[in-house]
């Protein structure tokens, strides 16, 4: 039978699948438009998103949510999901182990989407998505084809909140994904 958002929420949610379930307050599926052409992943939920059940949502969200509106998007335009679903504890990195367990509901979700574009927030997003030793502060803002979609890499929010100095070379890779899309899925800004 074919998939579908609402087969795959009533699969995700409860999801015990590794340890990370046993500290959440909320399982953070994702957000946004399930029609978007341009899928933002992050790594994990932080305090505020195990609290909310949203994904950035936090400090971190609120940079991103300004990043976005820099190339002139809103969440309603994007959609946005994270590598595992639960917060790590003390927000360490998602283990790899946890980060397998979790794979099939982003795959789901990425398989729904069939987005033209993905941009992975961050080193441990990029790492899963494009190429397990990918080197964030070498390759960010480049792009790849992978399985026929144009994928790039930029930093977390929440680096950028802690190292205000990689601003400038993430505005650049902003202007590259604004560039993307009106090149790829011009209707996204219609
Ligand atoms: S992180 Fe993913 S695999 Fe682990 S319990 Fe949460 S939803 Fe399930």
């Amino acid at each position: 039978m074919a998939d579908s958002w609402e087969q795959l929420k009533a699969d995700c949610a409860g999801c015990r699948r590794c340890a990370l379930h046993e500290h959440r307050h909320n399982l953070v599926f994702g957000d946004g438009s399930e029609h978007a052409r341009v899928l933002f992943v992050g790594e994990g939920p932080g305090e505020q998103e195990d609290l909310q059940g949203r994904p950035f949502v936090g400090p971190a969200g609120k940079l991103l949510d300004d990043m976005l509106e820099m190339i002139d998007l809103d969440r309603s335009r994007v959609y946005i999901a994270n590598i595992v679903k639960c917060r790590p504890p003390r927000n360490r990195d998602p283990l790899f182990t946890e980060q397998d367990c979790c794979a099939e509901w982003l795959q789901r979700q990425i398989a729904l989407l069939n987005p033209e574009i993905i941009v992975c927030l961050g080193r441990i997003a990029a790492a899963a998505l494009i190429r397990e030793n990918f080197r964030i502060t070498r390759e960010h803002g480049q792009w790849y084809n992978v399985e026929g979609r144009a994928v790039t890499a930029i930093y977390h929010p929440s680096a950028l909140l802690r190292d205000v100095s990689k601003r400038p070379e993430t505005f650049e890779d902003l202007r590259g994904i604004r560039q993307q899309i009106r090149a790829i899925c011009p209707e996204v800004y219609q």
